[in-house]
C-alpha cells in the first residue's frame, strides 16, 4: 500500500509504495528509518518508522463510488422489469434486497480502506 511522510524542510507529503501492514512490519522488514528524497525540494529525509503514515486510498473510494454509481442505475433499470415479470411482495422484498447491495459493497470498501489506515497509523513502534 501506499505510505506517506512530510518532508522536513517543505512540508510536502512524500509518498512511496510499502508490502508492510503495521509499523512493526515495516521494522522487521525494512528497518527502523526510511530514507527518502523530497519530489519537491531534493531534500534527503531520513524518517523514523513512526513519522511514516497511511491514508485512506483514492482507488478504494473511486472503486466504491464506481460501484455505486454503476450498481444503482442498473438496479433502477431492471427492477421494473423484473417487477413485471413477476410481480408480487415476495420479489419486491428481493428486489428491496438487491437494492442494497451497491450500498453495502460500497460501505464495505470505505469500511475496509479505514482499517487498513487505521491498522497502520494507530500502531506504533
Ligand atoms: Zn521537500
Amino acid at each position: 500500500m501506499k505510505l506517506f511522510a512530510k518532508c522536513i524542510k517543505c512540508r510536502r507529503e512524500i509518498c512511496f509504495n510499502s508490502n508492510q501492514k503495521t509499523r512493526v512490519e515495516f521494522v522487521m522488514y525494512e528497518g527502523k528509518t526510511k530514507a527518502l528524497t523530497c519530489n519537491h525540494c531534493k531534500h534527503n529525509n531520513i524518517f523514523k518508522v513512526n513519522e511514516l503514515f497511511a491514508k485512506e486510498s483514492k482507488f478504494a473510494l473511486i472503486i466504491a463510488c464506481a460501484i455505486f454509481l454503476v450498481g444503482t442505475p442498473i438496479l433502477i433499470y431492471y427492477v421494473p422489469i423484473f417487477l413485471l415479470k413477476y410481480g408480487g411482495i415476495y420479489s419486491s422484498l428481493v428486489i428491496a434486497g438487491f437494492m442494497l447491495v451497491p450500498i453495502i459493497v460500497y460501505s464495505n470498501i470505505l469500511k475496509e480502506d479505514r482499517i487498513r489506515v487505521n491498522t497502520f497509523n494507530l500502531g506504533y513502534y
